[in-house]
């Protein structure tokens, strides 16, 4: 029986791959423009890492972890997000010497035990940054304008872009307070997971997206009026310097996201054209996360953006998908002494930086014509007897038609000048 490849991943097959170039290719652009550093952590990490940073109460943690005892009885996690593993790096190799803000960012794939659906995989990719060392809200409007930035370069025009705070250890417990005080006589009429929450992280309920839980959430306080004055002013001057970088947004009060690190700044950014499964990518910032897993006090923040949900939202948008490389030139040979001068001339063409192929297959002179036509190459360099008695080869152009003998020595820059 034939082994098909395991629910929830993807292979990425030639002709689409040359989209994920496109996009990676402008994410690496960007991080230049921002002036942010790539870091490549490993895809495995101690799981301990993950349940103290992203915290146990979350749905990663509690359901979702890829996690297995390896064969030195350690338990590992294949990586479901990016922020622990770059947070752990940054403290095991004292990033923080060179002077912060340090500025990073990851590509690469996360893996994450869901029920696979379009636009969510057990295997996906994201692109995700991380800032460490500053508290100061113009970061939080970097860390939104790099992605919104990504999302126009590509072509997506819809990316809808939502903020929101979820406060600090100071404020969010009196908030967390109220909310649960306010739903108190009205638990039982919450879903399943939420009736869980309720107890050990309340403020999830307020992004339930089941009916029933929206109906009875209807009307709880905000944060807002809960804030203590750092984080309300954070959240003001966040909107001010939005709105100076030239970012159009909306105020979500009942946006919280699935992670526990998260403090003040909160953000997600969706595309109706994604269905269901609409979010691009979110972020927020974690001012307590780099303690929690060992180091000193240091103020975060970071986004992850998923690569799969950016290509499934620009092929809706039609987007255009570049053309793959093509094969430039196509040499073709007969008999062992010309296959053997093909052989040379392949790799001197390929050492000059130009797409080229030769037959493999054994065909003849027209077989090997026909594969050259078929191939789209633009030239055909043919090596035969005669030619080759002459230390020789025809270089044909397969457009036209017209051809030229010209010396082998002299071929490679022949192609040169005709392919410039
Ligand atoms: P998160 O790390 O959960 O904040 O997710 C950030 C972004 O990664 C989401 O907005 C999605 O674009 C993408 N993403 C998260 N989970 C998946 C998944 N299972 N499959 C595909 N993309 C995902």
């Amino acid at each position: 029986m034939q082994v098909t490849g395991p629910r929830g991943t993807n292979d990425i097959l030639p002709g689409d791959v040359e989209r994920w170039h496109l996009v990676e290719e402008r994410i690496r652009s960007l991080c230049r423009i921002y002036g942010y550093h790539e870091i490549r952590t490993p895809i495995f990490e101690h799981t301990e890492l993950f349940v103290r940073g992203i915290g146990e109460a979350t749905d990663i943690v509690e359901k979702e972890m890829y996690t297995f005892t390896d064969k030195g009885d350690r338990s590992i996690t294949l990586r479901p997000e990016g922020t622990a593993p770059v947070v752990r790096a940054y403290l095991e190799h004292k990033l923080y010497a060179a002077g912060n803000p340090t500025k990073l960012y990851y590509l690469g794939p996360m893996f994450r035990y869901e029920r696979p659906q379009a636009g969510r995989y057990r295997q996906f990719t994201q692109f995700g940054v991380e800032v460490f060392g500053s508290r100061h809200p113009a970061v939080d409007a970097e860390a939104i304008a790099l992605p919104v930035h990504l999302y126009q370069a590509l072509g997506i025009k819809d990316a809808r872009v939502q903020i929101n705070t979820i406060g600090c250890p100071e404020c969010r417990p009196a908030y967390r307070q109220l909310l649960k005080d306010s739903l108190r006589d009205r638990v039982d009429q919450l879903c399943p997971s939420c009736q869980r929450r309720y107890e050990r992280n309340p403020l999830r309920l307020l992004d339930c997206k089941e009916e029933s839980c929206r109906r009875v959430t209807a009307d709880v306080p905000t944060i807002y009026d809960s804030l203590c004055e750092e984080c309300r002013d954070h959240f003001d001057r966040l909107q001010v310097y939005l709105e100076a970088a030239g970012i159009d947004f909306e105020v979500n009060p009942r946006l919280v996201r699935g992670f526990d690190y998260y403090t003040k700044t909160v953000f997600e950014f969706s595309s109706s054209s994604l269905g269901a499964q609409d979010a691009l990518g979110g972020g927020g910032r974690y001012d307590g996360l780099v303690e929690e897993v060992g180091g000193q006090p240091t103020p975060g923040i970071g986004f992850a953006v998923g690569i799969d949900r950016i290509l499934l939202a620009m092929e809706r948008q039609g987007a255009a998908a570049p053309a793959p490389d093509g094969v430039k030139v196509f040499i073709a040979s007969l008999g062992e002494a010309a296959t053997l001068a093909a052989v040379t001339l392949l790799s001197q063409v390929r050492r000059a930086g130009i797409p080229a192929e030769m037959d493999y297959l054994g065909r003849s002179l027209k077989a090997q014509l026909k594969a050259a036509d078929k191939s789209r190459a633009r030239y055909a360099v043919i090596v035969g007897d005669a030619e080759l008695a002459k230390e020789a080869a025809v270089v044909r152009n397969l457009a036209t038609g017209e051809q030229a003998e010209v010396s082998l020595a002299e071929v490679t820059l022949h192609l040169k000048e005709a392919l410039k």
